[in-house]
């Protein structure tokens, strides 16, 4: 190709998971003739309830006066008004926090958010410093390995775990002993719940480190895209943190596990000036996410119907389907076997954790393939992580997606195929 910029560079490497996805769909299509157990896959499922809602919002929006307004004009870059005036009502009605317009901006999807986010705040100053962008528990969001045009700015952490052995669980936790957010800082990310541990932060943890980056004026943005109030994929008590009581805490949600993936949106709340950072971002880089995905939006959030769906019908399919991951693993998993699941507290994953374990992630990925069940090798959630440690090397990420019998099929076969491994290392 033509000499690139070093951003350039940077920007057409594709980084973290999607690596592997290339790998699985190559799987899929050579081997035609097999039935593979797919464990893989990132992308929400489709429940009948939600794509009713889409449908009727939109042909709601169809019939309205306003259809021509929405898809044959431009809008303002912060986002559709009747979005905005719907965030804000639906927000006091929840939680009781009264929003000022200036303090939501509608992006692109939540992934773009955090490119704008990781670029206004991280990176070389003006002054030739580096500013990092920090992930304070690693692992997490395979996403935020690529959003950065200066990739030496990402700086994880390792976490501290808390295991039981007895019940086969564990848990990680934000450590404090390490986690370095000062002067060099320029931003915090984290996700809550996370993809693709399952975890939720504690609130008191949240408050910390919202506290601990706040006394250098640093903003930190919470990744809730599976958190509340939509799509609210959280199977434990978890309260939001919001900058009525943190101010340099941005709430960032997305449309996209609450069935609107396609739509490209996300949702920012947080200190106005903040977001007008972002939003001159996001003017130059795009202008405005989509109108008719912002519409329908509107018209979901405004009438409560998105997040009453999201009470009754996402997060009890999911949770349902943890608990059916769980009941599997616990009765065909060997218990002699150091496994470990991460506690099921959020989102669409379970985390599995092979201490010891005498193969790579990579080639349990190989073998589990062999087997005809396909799942995601743990080490590309670990962005930003520099210093060697085995452990990122011996977790694999299973997606609460497939069917309960698939399920069930796989972790047969991932018991299978680590005990013989533990056997002969
Ligand atoms: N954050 C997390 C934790 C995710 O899992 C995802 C998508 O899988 C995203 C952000 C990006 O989502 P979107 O750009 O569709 O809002």
């Amino acid at each position: 190709p033509p000499s690139l910029s070093a951003c350039g560079l940077q920007m057409s490497k594709l980084t973290g998971v999607r690596a592997i996805m290339q790998d699985i769909i190559e799987t899929l299509r050579r081997h035609q003739d097999r039935t593979f157990i797919n464990l893989s896959v990132g992308n929400p499922v489709i429940l009948p309830e939600v794509e009713q809602l889409w449908r009727n919002s939109t042909q709601t929006l169809l019939s309205s006066a306003e259809y021509g307004q929405v898809v044959c004009r431009y809008g303002a870059s912060q986002g559709y008004e009747p979005l905005i005036r719907a965030v804000q009502s639906e927000f006091k009605r929840l939680y009781n926090l009264e929003l000022s317009d200036r303090q939501i901006l509608i992006t692109p999807g939540s992934q773009a958010l955090f490119f704008l986010a990781a670029n206004a705040f991280g990176g070389d100053t003006p002054t030739g410093e580096l500013r990092k962008i920090v992930l304070p528990l690693s692992p997490d969001y395979t996403g935020y390995g690529g959003v950065s045009f200066c990739p030496e700015a990402l700086v994880a952490y390792r976490p501290a775990l808390e295991t039981d052995p007895s019940q086969h669980r564990f848990k990680y936790r934000p450590d404090f002993r390490q986690l370095q957010i000062d002067a060099s800082t320029g931003c915090v990310i984290f996700s809550r719940p996370c993809n693709p541990t399952g975890n939720v932060i504690s609130n008191g943890e949240t408050q910390s480190i919202a506290a601990l980056a706040r006394d250098y004026d640093v903003p930190v943005f919470i990744d809730s895209a599976y958190g509340q109030p939509f799509p609210g994929l959280h199977y434990t008590a978890m309260q939001p943190l919001f900058f009525d009581q943190a101010p340099n805490v941005v709430h960032c949600m997305s449309l996209s596990k609450a069935g609107l993936p396609g739509e490209r949106l996300g949702i920012a709340i947080g200190d106005e000036r903040i977001l007008r950072v972002l939003e001159a971002f996001q003017t130059n880089l795009c202008i405005h996410s989509s109108r008719y995905g912002q519409a329908i939006a509107a018209q979901a959030i405004a009438s409560g119907a998105l997040t009453t769906l999201a009470d009754q019908v996402i997060r009890p399919y999911y949770q349902q389907k943890m608990q059916r991951l769980e009941a599997a693993l616990d009765q065909q998993m060997p218990h002699h076997i150091p496994w470990y699941l991460h506690r099921g507290e959020g989102a669409i994953f379970g985390w599995l954790w092979f201490q010891d374990l005498p193969l790579s992630d990579g080639d349990l990925y190989d073998q589990l393939k062999q087997h005809n069940v396909i799942v995601v090798p743990g080490h590309p959630f670990f962005p930003g992580l520099t210093e060697p440690w085995p452990h990122t090397h011996q977790c694999i990420r299973l997606s609460l997606t497939a069917s309960d019998t698939d399920i069930e099929t796989g972790v047969a076969a991932i018991a299978k195929v680590v005990t013989q491994a533990y056997r002969s290392p």
